[in-house]
C-alpha cells in the first residue's frame, strides 16, 4: 500500500494546525509549527484562500491527514459513511475513531496514529483474542484490544506498564494486563478531533 513519505510536520504547518503526527515531539519546543507557524512553501506566508471549495477541501486533507488516510481510502470511508443511518459527518468521524490503528493509539500503546499502524501491522495486538494485523479493523462495542502475549516483553510495552494513561470514556485501559476494551463506539460529542466535518459531506456531495 502506498503511503505519505514526506515530512509529517509539512502537514501541520499546511493546515496551520497541530495534528499531533509525530509522538512526544508534538508536546515539545520542538514542534515546527511553534517555531514556524505558516504554510510551507514559497508562498507560504501569503495570502491565503477562502473561498467556499478551499474551505471544504483544506478541511478533508486536515481528516484525512489526522487518521493517517490516503485519498482513497479516506474517499471509500466517506462513501460507507453516506450509506448508513444518521448523519454522514457523524458516521464518518466515528468510523474513523473505529479503526484499530486508532483506538491503539486512544489507548496510549503508541505514540502516534503512524506508530499505531506500524504496531498493528507488525502483528502485536490481538482483539478478542485472535491475532489482528489490519489498521483499517473496525472495531466493535465490548471488543477486547490486547498486546500480544509474545510482545508484552519487549521494552516499548514494558515501558507502558509504568504510565499514566488517560483514555476517552469510550475506552477503558488496563495498564498492567496491556489490554484496552472498547466500552461503546463514540458519539460526535466525544470526538475531540479539530475538524468540521459538515465541509468534507459539502466537498463530496458536490
Ligand atoms: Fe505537527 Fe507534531 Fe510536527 Fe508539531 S511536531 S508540526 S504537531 S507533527
Amino acid at each position: 500500500m502506498a503511503r505519505y513519505t514526506g515530512s509529517s510536520c509539512r502537514l501541520c504547518r499546511r493546515e496551520g494546525q497541530k495534528l499531533f503526527l509525530k509522538g512526544d515531539r508534538c508536546y515539545s519546543p520542538k514542534c515546527a509549527l511553534e517555531r514556524r507557524a505558516y504554510a510551507p512553501g514559497q508562498h507560504g506566508q501569503g495570502r491565503k484562500k477562502t473561498s467556499d471549495y478551499g474551505l471544504q477541501l483544506r478541511e478533508k486533507q486536515k481528516a484525512k491527514r489526522y487518521y493517517g488516510l490516503l485519498e482513497k481510502q479516506f474517499r471509500n470511508t466517506f462513501d460507507k459513511a453516506a450509506r448508513k443511518k444518521g448523519i454522514t459527518g457523524d458516521n464518518l468521524l466515528i468510523m474513523l475513531e473505529s479503526r484499530l490503528d486508532n483506538v491503539v493509539f486512544r489507548l496510549g500503546f503508541a505514540s502516534s496514529r503512524k506508530e499505531a499502524r506500524q504496531l498493528v501491522n507488525h502483528g502485536h495486538f490481538t482483539v478478542n483474542g485472535r491475532k489482528v494485523d489490519i489498521p483499517s479493523y473496525e472495531v466493535s462495542p465490548g471488543a477486547l484490544i490486547a498486546v500480544k502475549q509474545k510482545s508484552q516483553k519487549s521494552p516499548k510495552f514494558s515501558e507502558i506498564r509504568e504510565m499514566q494513561i488517560s483514555v476517552p470514556d469510550w475506552l477503558s485501559v488496563d495498564v498492567n494486563k496491556l489490554e484496552g476494551t472498547v466500552l461503546a463506539l463514540p458519539g460526535r460529542e466525544q470526538i475531540d478531533t479539530p475538524v468540521a466535518e459538515h465541509l468534507i459531506v459539502e466537498l463530496y456531495s458536490k
